[in-house]
């Protein structure tokens, strides 16, 4: 257990120790392989024993899930009431993932959480203003973008908070005026103001504040912390030069102040952008990139799908997942931010047809298993 919390909170989050790494590894795949019946199955039929990860090179024979495959399969590893928070994906295909997290896996991700907000030096004792460009906190809603924002509002005591999304008896409602109103009367305040969620909430209010003209001058010590729906940006004409250039006219923030996240619902791991802009990887966590088609494990620079490696999560089989987004994986020295693990550049969304073509290689692979 001891070395399962060194592992995820490790004072420097990008510092990895191979040996540690692969021991938790192989240690919680035979857990989930003894808890989760339909896993053993998944991994008998692949022929895979977690001893045969034995070096780094061999994390990727772990057979992955697809997130497809567990938006359609809840495999659990304890027993549902064990369960004390559950979050879902936001859904923008119609089916959900429900991820639920046992006490050690919650309290685990918190505080790996924390230590990664804290080397990127988000964490502050200045009390904050947030202007939260997502969901509100709602009983009726287990969303884990909302939850994920909401947990980012804690890294600053906050003065206030406000949310583009508001909960309301029948559902969400936009609040985007409300949003702009609300920026306008804590701009006078000259206390910081952080803005967290998603980028196109984010472009819509720069977009509205240069409609009307206006120029503020935000405490030099705001912050803008962007994720979960980065990918809007690519479908906009909007770039990420244009964004920091609005950010610094409409709100006086420097580009070094903007932070990027990315995360899935099924990979509940938060990785931050560095000085240069690139994904680095935590020393918790491994990144596979695969072709699109037979599925192996390709070189760095090679896009194919994004696939992530990580021991963080108990209560559900999460070992390896690989999700329906495109990336290519670069080493870390060719980043030049001083972080030397490697780094993901995420290309966008795979097409439909890619996605069904995997999903038919593991149904091939480990035959077609529901339930648990
Ligand atoms: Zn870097």
């Amino acid at each position: 257990m001891h070395q399962r919390i060194t592992l995820f909170t490790g004072k420097n989050p990008y510092v990895a120790d191979e040996g540690v790494f692969l021991d938790e590894l192989r240690r919680h795949v035979r857990f989930h392989v003894e808890h989760c019946s339909v896993y053993a199955l998944l991994l008998k039929k692949s022929s895979f024993t977690p001893e045969q990860v034995a070096r780094e090179e061999d994390v990727h024979r772990i057979p992955p899930l697809t997130t497809l495959y567990l938006k359609r399969n809840r495999l659990l590893s304890m027993p549902e009431r064990k369960l004390l928070l559950q979050a879902t994906s936001s859904g923008t295909r119609g089916s959900v993932s429900r991820i639920g997290f046992d006490c050690s896996s919650m309290l685990l991700g918190l505080a790996m959480a924390a230590r990664m907000f804290a080397y990127h030096g988000l964490i502050s004792l200045r009390p904050a203003h947030y202007i939260i460009l997502g969901y509100e906190p709602s009983k009726q809603s287990d969303l884990g973008a909302m939850k994920s924002a909401y947990g980012a509002s804690w890294f600053a005591p906050a003065l206030s908070r406000t949310y583009a999304l508001k909960s309301t008896k029948n559902g969400y409602v936009e609040n985007q005026a409300g949003v702009k109103n609300a920026l306008l009367r804590i701009a006078k305040s000259n206390a910081p103001v952080r803005f967290i969620g998603f980028p196109a909430y984010f472009a819509f209010l720069l977009r509205e504040l240069e409609k009307d003209g206006i120029a503020l001058a935000l405490n030099p010590h705001s912050r803008v912390l962007l994720g979960g729906g980065w990918k809007q940006f690519t479908s906009e004409a909007f770039t990420l030069e244009q964004l920091q250039t609005m950010v610094k006219r409409h709100l006086g923030i420097p580009k070094e102040r903007i932070h990027e996240f990315f995360s899935a619902a099924e990979h509940p791991l938060a990785y931050c952008k560095c000085s240069r802009g690139h994904f680095h990887i935590p020393a918790y966590s491994r990144v596979i990139i695969r072709d699109t088609h037979s599925l192996e494990s390709l070189a760095f620079g090679e896009a194919g799908l994004l696939n992530f490696v990580s021991p963080l999560v108990k209560s559900m089989p999460l070992v390896s997942v690989m999700t329906d987004d495109l990336a290519t994986l670069h080493e870390g020295e060719t980043c030049g931010c001083g972080i030397q693990t490697p780094y993901f550049v995420p290309l966008g969304r795979a097409g439909v047809r890619s996605i069904q073509t995997c999903s038919a290689v593991i149904a091939e692979r480990g035959g077609e298993m529901r339930g648990k």
